[in-house]
C-alpha cells in the first residue's frame, strides 16, 4: 500500500502566483525524492488547493477541499463532483472539522457528499475526530463511532475501498498540540474495529486510515512507522514547500 500524503492548503495562498510557485516547488522536490525512492516504497502525494486554483496546477495528483452532493443545477456557490472530475480531481476532503464547524456540515450531508463522490469515481477523504471537550468528558469513542456509522451509512462493501478515513482530533489541528503516537495508534485501531463491525475483516484491515493534526517534518515518520497510519493529512506545514518535502522524504 502506498503511503498517502495529502496537502490541505485550506484558504491559502492568497493569489495565483503564490499558488503556482508553491505547487511547482513541491513538484520539483517530489521528482528528486522519487528518484531516490526504493521500488515498492512509493508515496502518493495529493495537493488540495482552493477550487479557484485547481485548473492552474498540473503534474501532481489533485484533491478538492469540498464538494456538493447534487450533480448540477440551481445550487448557487456550490461545486459538483461531476465538475471536479472534469477538472481532473481524484480525491475530495469531506467532513473536515472546519466545514463541520463553519459551514454547519452535518453527518447526513457528509454521507450524501461521499455517495455523490463515489458515483463520480472520486475518492473521498472522510475526516473524523473528537473535539477537546468530547475528549475531556470521555466521549471520544462514541463520537468516532457515530461519525463513521452515519457518514458511511448505505455505502456498500465494494465501494468502501475507495474511501480514505482521516483521523483528525480537532484539538490537534492548527498550531496546537499534535496527538501522541500512542493515542493515535489506539484511535486508528478503534476506527478499524468500527469498520470491522460495519463491514468485515478484510475491509477493516485494508481501508486506508491516515492521521492529521499538526504534522511536521519532525513528527511525520512516527505516525506512519509507530502509530500505524497509512498516510498523513497536512495543513499548515503543506504551505511551506521545504517543510512539506521534509515530510515526504521522512516517510519514504
Ligand atoms: C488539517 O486542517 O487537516 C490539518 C491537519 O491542519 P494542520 O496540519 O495545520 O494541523
Amino acid at each position: 500500500m502506498k503511503t498517502l500524503i495529502v496537502a490541505n492548503w485550506k484558504m491559502n495562498p492568497v493569489n495565483q502566483k503564490e499558488a503556482k510557485n508553491l505547487f511547482e516547488a513541491v513538484k520539483r522536490g517530489i521528482k528528486s525524492v522519487k528518484n531516490t525512492m526504493p521500488a515498492g516504497r512509493q508515496v502518493e502525494v495529493v495537493i488540495c488547493p482552493p477550487f479557484v486554483y485547481l485548473n492552474l496546477l498540473k503534474g501532481l495528483t489533485l484533491g478538492a477541499q469540498n464538494v456538493f452532493y447534487k450533480e448540477k443545477g440551481a445550487f448557487t456557490g456550490e461545486v459538483s463532483a461531476l465538475q471536479l472530475h472534469d477538472s481532473k480531481v481524484k480525491y475530495v476532503i469531506i467532513g473536515h472539522s472546519e466545514a463541520r464547524k463553519y459551514l454547519n456540515e452535518t453527518d447526513d450531508v457528509i454521507n450524501k457528499k461521499i455517495k455523490e463522490c463515489l458515483h463520480e469515481k472520486l475518492k473521498p477523504i472522510l475526516c473524523i475526530g473528537e473535539t477537546a471537550e468530547e475528549k475531556k468528558i470521555g466521549k471520544k469513542a462514541e463520537v468516532l463511532e457515530k461519525q463513521i456509522t452515519e457518514d458511511l451509512k448505505g455505502i456498500v462493501t465494494k465501494e468502501i475501498k475507495n474511501i480514505v478515513i482521516a483521523y483528525e482530533p480537532v484539538w490537534a489541528i492548527g498550531p496546537g498540540d499534535n496527538c501522541s503516537i500512542d493515542e493515535t495508534m489506539s484511535s486508528i485501531l478503534f476506527i478499524r474495529k468500527v469498520i470491522f463491525k460495519l463491514y468485515n475483516r478484510a475491509i477493516s484491515d485494508n481501508i486506508r486510515v491516515i492521521y492529521g493534526g499538526s504534522v511536521d517534518g519532525d513528527n511525520a515518520n512516527s505516525y506512519i512507522k509507530n502509530a500505524g497510519a497509512n498516510g498523513l493529512l497536512v495543513g499548515g506545514a503543506s504551505l511551506h514547500a521545504e517543510e512539506f518535502l521534509k515530510i515526504i522524504r521522512s516517510v519514504k
